[in-house]
């Protein structure tokens, strides 16, 4: 039985991506701040079949996130799967921009993963294997005004995941960016609510307006959708995809 880490796993994109791979027998280290994420993990182990470990670690705390992983390796012998999902947004024009959320978003989208990868690295290394996913953003590949601080984490993250194909390639180990175009899920929720300040218009116009406009295909990408991608990448049949940045934004990016 392989392992997969996924952080921010107890809301949205993630919980998708974990629910996959525990469809397909693979255990799951679960990670988010969700006050029941315990519980979450729980009821997706139990519903599967599958050993799950949960780990409150802030994705902030670069200690956190090397005793979560610790922590994994402990309980499952080694992570072959890493999955880094949790992220964080913040719209503002850049001059009122503050600090602590540029901050904050460089921090959890894209220092977080440097991290993880960083402590998963030498047993995926051993066992010449490993599959390394980031979940970046169409915004990892395009722009759109008022995101300055998550576009530049979701352009990092695209870099990071490059150099880390690289570095892998000799071990087995994989390294992918899955870039999404709007996906339901809380983050989107909240960001319905700040585009609508930020662009001085009614929320209900947001969605057809905002965006969805720069998708062709004008629906919501889904999270299984994202997370049937990741299981794929996850595979021993993909063991020659590394180092993309693969879009799956409603044709978004073919602009
Ligand atoms: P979400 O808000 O539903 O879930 C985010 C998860 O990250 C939660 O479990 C939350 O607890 C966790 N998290 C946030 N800050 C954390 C921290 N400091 N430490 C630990 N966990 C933390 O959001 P989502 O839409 O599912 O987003 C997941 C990822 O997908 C993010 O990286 C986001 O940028 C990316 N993404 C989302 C969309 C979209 O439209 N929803 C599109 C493209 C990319």
């Amino acid at each position: 039985m392989k392992t997969a880490l996924i952080t921010g796993s107890t809301s949205g994109i993630g919980l998708g991506i974990a629910r996959e791979f525990a469809r397909e027998k693979y255990n799951i280290v679960f990670n988010g701040l969700e006050a029941n994420g315990a519980e979450i993990a729980a009821e997706v182990g139990k519903e599967f079949g599958v050993e799950v470990l949960f780990s409150p670690a802030n994705m902030l705390k670069p200690e956190e996130i090397k005793a979560m992983v610790e922590e994994g390796i402990k309980k499952f012998g080694v992570i072959d799967v890493l999955v880094n999902n949790a992220g964080i947004q913040f719209v503002s024009p850049v001059e009122d921009f503050p600090e602590d959320k540029w901050n904050a978003i460089i921090a959890i989208n894209l220092s977080s993963a440097f991290h993880t990868t960083k402590h998963v690295w030498t047993k995926m290394k051993e066992q010449k294997f490993g599959r390394i996913i980031n979940i970046a953003s169409a915004h990892g590949l395009v722009a759109s005004e008022f995101k300055s601080a998550y576009v530049a984490s979701k352009h990092g993250i695209v870099g990071f995941t490059k150099t880390i194909a690289l570095e892998g390639a000799p071990f087995g180990i994989t390294a992918n960016a899955i870039c999404p175009g709007y996906v339901k899920t809380p983050l989107v929720e909240k960001q319905i609510i700040d585009q609508a300040k930020a662009h001085n218009m009614p929320e209900s116009e947001v969605i057809s307006k905002v965006m969805l406009y720069k998708q062709a295909i004008k629906e919501f990408v889904s999270v299984e959708t994202l997370g049937k991608l990741s299981v794929f990448l996850a595979s021993e049949t993909a063991s020659t995809i590394t180092g993309t940045a693969m879009p799956v934004d409603g044709g978004w990016n073919a602009q």
